[in-house]
């Protein structure tokens, strides 16, 4: 079976081979062809292949999917008030977590598969096609495997982070960074371990150091997971290094680096992953992104959607603000948000619409891919095909199950 789509206004391959021969690859007044779930042909409307079926898609920009490599859609509650405080004035501090984990452990099965599927459906709704989820709001070794059982729902790229933070607990019993890190190291990532593609730590002050991050990736990665980092999020710290160090797949945050991070990042294959959504939401300084991709470096940009720092799931709206507020221009930015979020996962087959890819595309009520940052906070997204498929949850609103 093979479907051809044809009158795109622009089409965005994110194949330099391609079109006009930017790193975008763009096509204008382009059709393309997919077969087997695969993206077959790609050229101008006025030389199309036979196909099985046809669908007009009325001069709409066409893009790949996005790529949104960092997410935390494993919870239950709200920290509404918690965001309000801050816009009153309090600071961020990453000590809500322990917010979330109470009203997680709390939760039933049921409640947070609901949760995920609605954020997973707004995520797709707004052109995400591959999303990564992790854990971190369990934090005991039940908990842990359940949210990644249930994240495995939704996704192949499911993300072990019992070190998310340190759990409270009470006197003689409660626990400290170090024990805690143990029980990460071992028990608990012995039974995460068939659950999750990915093994990462919140590498900050007040959560694991230099030593425990190194320890839980290490162990992580001799466990057979691949390794990513949160990395110099709140302050400047060792994060980035040992990303670099440990050929971490992305080093997420890179908010607070030094020129010898960012050097370091241009010279390696770990992705240097933005999420400025957590700095408009707890209202801090934005990632130096020009010094990142000045050096070279790869970056990607994903919306670390969770409910304390940046409860959106919107990679539209991550993208507007890493143009108007970290200067990357709106080519860099979808690049990113696409191209750049695959090579955060170590994909090949996502994040473009070169021959062979997986047909994962968003149409846009839009003539251009610059409406994206052009009209923030507008829904352009009008549909998409995961994997060749019209997403069936747009058009009969049944959540994915
Ligand atoms: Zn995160």
């Amino acid at each position: 079976m093979s479907l051809l789509i044809e009158h795109i206004g622009e089409l965005v391959t994110n194949d330099p081979t391609r079109g006009d021969g930017s790193p975008l690859g763009l096509i204008r007044d382009a059709a393309l062809v997919i077969e087997d779930g695969h993206v077959a042909w790609v050229g101008s409307t006025t030389s199309v292949p036979a196909a099985d079926e046809r669908i007009d898609a009325g001069g709409r920009t066409a893009i790949p999917g996005f790529v949104d490599s960092h997410s935390h859609l494993v919870f239950a509650g709200d920290r509404a008030a918690e965001f309000a405080a801050r816009m009153a004035g309090a600071p961020y501090t990453g000590g809500g977590i322990r917010t979330t984990v109470a009203a997680t452990r709390a939760a039933s099965d049921t409640k947070l598969r609901t949760n995920v599927a609605r954020l997973h459906r707004e995520a797709l709704s707004q052109g995400t096609t591959t999303i990564e989820i992790k854990s971190g709001y369990g934090l005991t070794v039940d908990d842990e495997v359940r949210s990644l059982r249930i994240a495995g729902e939704f996704t192949s790229e499911t993300t072990f982070l019992g070190a998310h933070t340190v759990p409270a607990g009470s006197g003689a019993d409660g626990w400290n960074a170090d024990r805690y890190t143990e029980l990460v190291c071992g028990e608990m990532l012995a039974a995460a371990r068939p659950y999750a593609r990915w093994i990462d730590v919140f590498c900050e002050r007040g959560a694991f150091d230099e030593a425990q991050s190194r320890a839980v990736l290490t162990a992580g990665i001799k466990a057979g997971l691949l390794p990513r980092i949160h990395a110099n999020q709140l302050t400047a710290g060792a994060g980035v290094q040992l990303a670099v160090e440990l050929d971490c797949a992305s080093a997420d945050h890179c908010t607070h680096l030094s020129p010898a991070d960012v050097e370091a990042l241009a010279g390696s294959a770990t992705v240097a992953t933005l999420l400025p959504g957590a700095e408009f939401s707890t209202r801090s300084p934005y990632p130096d992104a020009r010094a990142l991709l000045d050096a070279g470096a790869t970056v990607a940009l994903a919306t670390d959607c969770n409910p304390g720092s940046s409860y959106t799931s919107s990679m539209p709206f991550c993208l507007a603000l890493a143009v108007r507020e970290m200067t990357m221009t709106p080519a860099e930015a979808l690049s990113s948000a696409t191209a750049g979020g695959a090579r955060a996962l170590r994909r090949t087959d996502v994040g473009h619409l070169g021959i062979g890819a997986r047909a994962d595309i968003a149409l846009l009520d839009a003539p251009s891919y610059l409406h994206l940052a052009y009209r923030p906070g507008v829904k352009l997204v009008s549909t998409v095909f995961v994997g060749g498929l019209l997403s069936k949850e747009l058009l009969d609103g049944e959540p994915s199950s």
